[in-house]
């Protein structure tokens, strides 16, 4: 697919390519769990996944369960940690330097956001790099960051998946990322740049936004502000990923499940090339991605290939 055709005015709106993540994120799985076989067979038990969980969050409690599941279709071993909303500090670093040295254990995924007294960054660099599997350890961000090997964080590494599948081709794209959080945004960019894109990162201090996002022909965009992204913010013809998850209540949102994400799908749809659609979209390969980087940790800590 190319990303610089653009619509002239006077052509009929064609509706955009809708690139759906499911069946990709489905295949992914499959070729974990494939891998999962032949790591058994090769060093004699499967890699582990353990989650660590800090209070009672329903949506935190929904996510951990769903990625303990699928860790376990994929015949991982999982280790389920919850502590309570009040642990301190040093109740979460116990089981966290515990599992950093337990061989069972290939990757370690604190759920985050931890409560406002704990400091997530320095729990989750306590994290030894080579279990990362979120790949948010200083670590791991450097490595990103200089380009070298390591541990990539999902959402973006899956982001990057859905735009090859979608045959999309980044070198010398103008990109534009909305958002720059670490756990996303930045390590999004650099992701890009790898890929030999040009990319804008753009935030809540970015002067005219919509304009800035509109000279884009890929925007990508995790701000967190339910279906913020309209029609005028797009370039005619762009592709545009919604990594955003919001939940609305039932009156407000338009679809069974009730998650909507940043970008108003329906107005966008009428002038993006392409457009990924919340849910099953990017959600769907972040939980697929994080079954595949744990089974690179597992390779790589047993010295095989990753
Ligand atoms: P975050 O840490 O809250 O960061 C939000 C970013 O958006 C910040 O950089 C912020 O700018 C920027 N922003 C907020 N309001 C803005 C505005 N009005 N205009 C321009 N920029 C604005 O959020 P996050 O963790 O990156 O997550 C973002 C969204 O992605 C959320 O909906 C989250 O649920 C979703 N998400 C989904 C997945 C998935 O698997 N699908 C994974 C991760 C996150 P400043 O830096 O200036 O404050």
């Amino acid at each position: 697919m190319t990303l610089s055709a653009r619509r002239a005015p006077y052509d009929p709106p064609v509706p955009a390519t809708i690139i759906e993540g499911r069946a990709l994120a489905a295949q992914v799985r499959l070729e974990v769990a494939e891998g999962v076989k032949q790591f058994v067979e090769q060093v004699g038990r499967a890699p582990g996944l353990a989650t660590v969980l800090v209070g009672d969050d329903p949506g935190s409690a929904v996510y951990v369960s769903s990625k303990q599941r699928a860790s376990a279709e994929a015949g991982m071993e999982s280790f389920d940690v919850r502590l309570p909303a009040e642990a301190s500090f040093a109740e979460v670093a116990a089981p966290l330097e515990r599992l950093n040295g337990d061989p069972a254990v290939s990757g370690i995924l604190l759920q985050l956001p931890l409560p406002p007294h704990l400091d997530a960054g320095t729990l989750t660099g306590m994290i030894e790099p080579a279990k990362d599997v979120d790949g948010l350890t200083p670590v791991n961000a450097g490595l990103l960051s200089l380009g070298l090997p390591g541990l990539r964080p999902c959402t973006p590494a899956g982001v990057l998946v859905l735009l090859a599948h979608a045959g999309i081709t980044l070198t010398g794209v103008e990109a534009a990322v909305a958002g720059r959080s670490n756990l996303f945004g930045k390590p999004m960019a650099q992701m890009l740049v790898q890929e030999d894109a040009t990319v804008t990162v753009c935030h809540s201090r970015t002067r005219d936004l919509p304009q800035v996002c509109a000279r884009a022909e890929l925007l990508i965009v995790a701000v967190g502000r339910p279906r913020m992204i309209t029609r005028e913010f797009v370039r005619p013809g762009a592709t545009v990923i919604d990594v955003g998850v919001n939940r609305l209540t039932t009156e407000e949102a338009q679809n069974k499940s009730g998650l909507v994400g940043d970008v108003d799908f329906a107005s966008v749809a009428e002038v993006a090339g392409a457009i990924t659609p919340v849910p099953g979209g990017v959600g769907q390969l972040t939980a697929a991605m994080l079954l595949r980087n744990t089974l690179e940790a597992a390779r790589r800590q047993a010295g095989l290939e990753p």
